[in-house]
């Protein structure tokens, strides 16, 4: 069977041996020395100034939403994981969606200032597929207007924009470490962030609202990574060289060989160094995709809708509709790509797709 994505394991030796300590100190979790050590090498591979590392990627977007006490109406992207808009509606906010840029699939950003009331009170957009949205007029909009930026930057582990790492621009972005994601604890995630005095807030907010043993901050989550889940991002780093570059020739690839179809990718922003996490493909239509997907899973080959359905068709949200965001959603499939996919699983795929067009 080919998945869409197959998890990188380190050889488990390794990870035991990363282990050790945790047997020696008797620390499972509460900030032992293996999550201290792994927010250090990320601080230093990442060049980011500030890290929280968490147990998902879901609860630092809660708890963005939550430390910076926002209220009423985010502007949000419809197409994205329902991590995106789950939190929002979770933290009691309302999420107001702006359809996508049709080529870029991130917000788009022409069309966020007519989205702005009164009661809004920031942007939470996702860079998809690891592409960066269009920071710079976000930042000024956001600016303008006094609202807060947070980047749901999920897939966007090591992903570049104009020579610094795209988890510096906004306010706040978060990441998600889970298994399915290039870098990865199990679960996992983490929170990054420019000022360096939000760190006390975020910090408690993570643990329960303590401040030491017996006085409280405020209001808390329990949102803290374990030695377990450090344990296994510590041992996957020096690995990272090796996942990026049998993912950036899996990518040429499929590139070199699907070309010459009427296929669409998707399109870059310009100055960004990328991932090669996800590898989209956009067909004429909904149909076509359906036809290329029965003939993939028959051959045992498991592509994912990512991002299907749309979010402004959630159940439990009314009346907002995006129609570039559902023609997209109806139309995009994500191709396997994992470390170790073999060109000939690689050429297997392509011929299914090409005979289905
Ligand atoms: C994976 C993902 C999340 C959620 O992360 P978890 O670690 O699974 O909680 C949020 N947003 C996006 C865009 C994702 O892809």
């Amino acid at each position: 069977m080919i998945n869409v994505t197959k998890t990188f394991l380190p050889p488990q030796e390794e990870y035991q041996l990363i282990l050790k300590k945790v047997w020696e100190d008797g620390w499972i979790t509460n900030r032992g020395a293996l999550v201290k050590a792994l927010e250090e090498q990320l601080k230093a591979y990442l060049s980011i100034p500030n890290i929280i590392c968490m147990t998902n990627g879901t609860l630092p977007l809660q708890i963005a939403i939550k430390a910076l006490g926002l209220q009423g109406e985010i502007i949000t992207t419809p197409f994205s994981y329902v991590a995106t808009t789950s939190s929002i509606v979770w933290e009691g906010c309302k999420p107001v969606f702006v359809d996508i840029h049709p080529d870029y699939l991130t917000i788009d950003e022409t069309k966020i200032e007519a989205a702005i009331t009164p009661k809004t009170s920031a942007i939470l957009a996702t860079h998809v597929f690891g592409n960066p949205c269009d920071v710079e007029t976000i930042d000024a909009i956001a600016k303008k207007h006094h609202l807060k930026v947070i980047y749901d930057a999920a897939h966007c582990f090591g992903v570049q924009y104009k020579d610094q790492s795209i988890f510096n621009y906004g306010d706040i972005s978060t990441c998600s470490f889970h298994a399915t994601k290039l870098f990865h604890t199990g679960e996992g995630g983490a929170i990054v962030f420019k000022d360096d005095g939000l760190y006390n807030d975020f910090y408690y907010h993570h643990n329960f609202g303590h401040k030491g043993n017996e006085d409280f901050f405020g209001l808390g989550i329990n949102a803290k990574m374990s030695e377990l889940q450090a344990a296994m991002g510590l041992a996957l780093f020096p690995y990272l060289n090796i996942i990026l570059e049998s993912r950036r020739s899996i990518v040429d690839f499929y590139n070199r060989q699907l070309q010459d179809t009427k296929l669409k990718f998707l399109k870059f922003r310009d100055h960004t160094n990328w991932n090669y996490s996800y590898y989209p493909i956009i067909f004429k239509n909904e149909t076509q995709l359906l036809n290329v997907v029965h003939a993939l899973n028959a051959a045992d080959i498991f592509p994912r809708r990512y991002f299907y359905p749309s979010l402004d068709n959630l159940p439990y949200l009314k009346n907002q509709h995006c129609q570039i965001s559902n023609q997209i959603a109806a139309s995009i499939l994500c191709l396997p790509l994992y470390h170790d996919l073999t060109e000939k699983q690689q050429t297997r795929i392509v011929e299914l797709i090409k005979a289905h067009l």
